[in-house]
């Protein structure tokens, strides 16, 4: 029997990434170039994956493209929302999913899926920087850290430092202000947390927590956020070392299931 390769692109705000599955549930190969939409990121990471997989453009049954950028892409056979793509990457990671959040580089959001998979219902933050990677990329940048050390940091932690400004040019000054007092950066950090975690809770307890809940997203990479979320909803938040690709992969899993049709 022939087998079957779809590739799944998301194009985010902030970083491109791409899979290649086989026969849809095998990863082939994957790819993530910190670069997304409006740059040469999407090109980049689509050369990659396909450069690790050892197959040929033609050899790719199907493509299709999610993300902020998707419409950049006019090669590929077809396109959909990240919110359809999300839900189908988590049902597939997590088959007993009920509600995914989802932090990317510049929203937020939190879909409620149904026993079939498919998506519900969804709220959404793409107006406010606050509780979105963004916050936690332009925090570590004021505290002269790497976003991807921020978890280590805030686990060190003895006490946590209120950030009480929403806003985020007002948590900077605020942030600016608690380092000139030499307060110690990884309390900052903890406080950094929980205000992410706080506006993403609001945002979830709008339509309702449903165990099993899925973090996805670049930002699910961060226990620390992970771990302040679980304290403000009540609920045990599961993650994956997929959780950035999940777009992607589920872009790869509509590619298969548009080609079987
Ligand atoms: P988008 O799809 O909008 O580009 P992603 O889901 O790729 O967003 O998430 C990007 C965000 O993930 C970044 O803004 C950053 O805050 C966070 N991030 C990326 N890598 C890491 C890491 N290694 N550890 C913690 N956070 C990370």
């Amino acid at each position: 029997m022939k087998e079957v390769y779809t590739l799944g692109i998301d194009v985010g705000s902030t970083a491109s990434k791409c899979i290649i599955l086989k026969n849809g549930k095998e990863i082939v190969s994957k790819s993530l170039i910190d670069v997304g939409a409006g740059t040469s990121g999407p090109g980049r990471a689509i050369a990659e994956v396909m450069e690790k997989s050892g197959l040929t453009k033609d050899q790719i049954d199907y493509s299709l493209a999610t993300g902020y950028g998707r419409n950049s892409l006019d090669w590929v056979d077809n396109q959909l929302s990240e919110l359809s793509c999300h839900a189908k990457g988590a049902y597939f990671l997590f088959p007993d999913v009920k509600t995914v959040i989802d932090i990317g580089g510049q929203d937020a959001k939190v879909l409620k899926i149904n026993a079939g998979g498919l998506l519900n219902n969804f709220v959404m933050n793409d107006k406010c920087a606050a509780g979105t990677g963004r916050f936690l990329d332009v925090m570590s940048r004021v505290l002269e850290v790497k976003v991807s050390d921020l978890e280590k940091l805030s686990a060190e932690s003895s006490k946590t430092v209120n950030i009480s400004s929403t806003c985020t040019v007002f948590a900077e000054s605020e942030v600016i202000s608690q380092l000139s007092q030499e307060t110690d950066k990884r309390d900052i950090i903890k406080g950094i947390h929980r205000s992410v975690a706080g506006r993403v809770s609001g945002l979830a307890k709008r339509i309702g927590i449903e165990d099993r809940v899925v973090m996805t997203g670049g930002v699910a990479q961060n226990n620390g956020v992970v771990l302040a979320l679980e304290e403000e909803i009540g609920h045990k938040v599961y993650t994956s070392p997929l959780s950035q690709y999940n777009g992607a992969l589920g872009a790869a899993l509509f590619a298969y299931q548009k080609l079987n049709k």
